[in-house]
């Protein structure tokens, strides 16, 4: 019986993601179940959005408390959660003065590419190339892969990009045109590329001096992800604007952007969303952002991830080229295509991504126990010893979902 609703859902989705043959119906904290009760540990976490696991009891008694009282209030009225959200999230980094709210990554990309045109005065934007920040056309003109942009050319005028962690291409292509420079601290999509801070730190000295604004694209690498609640920290960083989103509210859609001094004020009308902010969302990021900081869940990711890391750089298989990563944000770039080791990871009991066909990559929920993630070593670890045959029939790579 239960087949009725993946055929159905076969039938009328739209096509544009690569489905798994994957019935999800529960989940709690880094484990998910399947229609069958199969349990999986779940290094995929929704793209990385489950940072506090799946149902996090805080989570849900917030926005089931949120949703008796309000659900949909705009920002053009005040409310208590968003007010106190919002003082929150400028906190996370000192010298952040306001906040744009949204409700996904690529908004927040719209919205700091928007606010750093309207500042400067200034058409152009300089992002990486492997970096991502979403299929907006704004957002899809700063992403570099192809294969994701060429189908919708033309795109936003004025996007470039250069090779990351090079500061001499960036050298070259911050001009008196440059609104701003776009970066992620760690490439997420791009294949798990952590950035190089001396890199990170010239981009952001070269945008003070050339008057553009510096944006850094944390929608992947925040909230405690990569060991530290923002992956700035690391390197002393200080955006002008950063982009939040994925497991800002706890798996309730949400994106933010922190607005700091050098953006000036943003004048009424020049930008909005009828979701952004609303109370529900609100509520579920203040749980999200208690729990964060109640379960020390940074830390947790910094020491769970480099043991994980090592664990993984231990396993001796002529498959592996690279084990990279920061915190619990981890990717194995194989010799191979990966869909056939994702999948034989699945068949062990491990949900994982891709970060490009070669790539495997692991976002576990930070809250996920030792023992679960010795699992994922020792089912990496079984799938990497036993190598699988190259899949004949892979669908080329711009129809593999993201
Ligand atoms: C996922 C992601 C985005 C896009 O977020 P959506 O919520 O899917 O729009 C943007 N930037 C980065 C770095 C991401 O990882």
């Amino acid at each position: 019986m239960h087949d009725d609703w993946m055929t159905l859902e076969g039938r009328y989705t739209s096509g544009v993601y690569a489905k798994i043959p994957l019935r999800i119906v529960l989940g709690a904290g880094a484990r998910v179940w399947d229609a069958q009760g199969r349990e999986y540990v779940d290094c995929a976490a929704g793209h990385g959005v489950a940072i506090v696991g799946h149902c996090h009891p805080q989570v849900v008694a917030a926005v089931r408390a949120q949703a008796e009282q309000l659900i949909t209030c705009s920002e053009m009225f005040y409310h208590a959660h968003r007010a106190a959200l919002q003082a929150e999230l400028v906190t996370l980094m000192p010298g952040m003065e306001r906040v744009f709210l949204c409700n996904s990554g690529a908004e927040a990309v719209e919205a700091a590419v928007k606010f750093a045109r309207l500042a400067t005065g200034r058409p152009g934007v300089v992002a990486a190339r492997n970096g991502f920040h979403g299929r907006t056309m704004g957002a899809l003109s700063a992403t570099w892969r192809p294969e994701y942009r060429r189908p919708f050319e033309p795109l936003v005028p004025g996007f470039t990009h250069v090779p990351y962690n090079d500061p001499a291409a960036l050298e070259e292509a911050v001009g008196p045109e440059t609104a701003a420079v776009i970066l992620e601290v760690v490439q997420g999509e791009g294949g798990v590329r952590p950035g190089d801070g001396a890199y990170l730190r010239r981009a952001q000295e070269l945008c003070r001096e050339r008057g553009a604004l510096f944006i850094v694209d944390e929608v992947q690498t925040g909230m405690g992800r990569t060991g530290r609640m923002l992956a700035c920290a690391h390197y002393g960083l200080q955006p002008d604007l950063l982009c939040l989103g994925k497991g800002i509210a706890g798996g309730l859609p949400m994106g933010a952007v922190l607005i700091g001094p050098r953006v000036g004020r943003l004048p009424h009308s020049v930008h909005g969303s009828t979701f952004g902010g609303n109370p529900l969302a609100c509520a579920a990021a203040l749980a999200t952002l208690r729990v964060i900081r109640e379960e020390s869940l940074p830390e947790r990711a910094a020491e769970l991830g480099a043991s994980f890391l090592s664990r993984l750089r231990g396993i001796s298989s002529p498959l592996v080229r690279e084990v990279r990563g920061l915190g619990l944000m981890v990717g194995i770039e194989l010799r191979r295509r990966v869909r056939p080791y994702l999948a034989a990871l699945m068949e062990r009991g491990v949900l994982a991504l891709r970060a490009g066909p070669t790539v495997l990559r692991f976002l576990p929920p930070l809250v996920i126990s030792p023992d679960d993630l010795e699992r994922v070593g020792r089912a990496v670890e079984e799938v990497l010893k036993s190598p699988i045959a190259e899949d004949p029939e892979e669908a080329p790579a711009c129809q593999e979902g993201l």
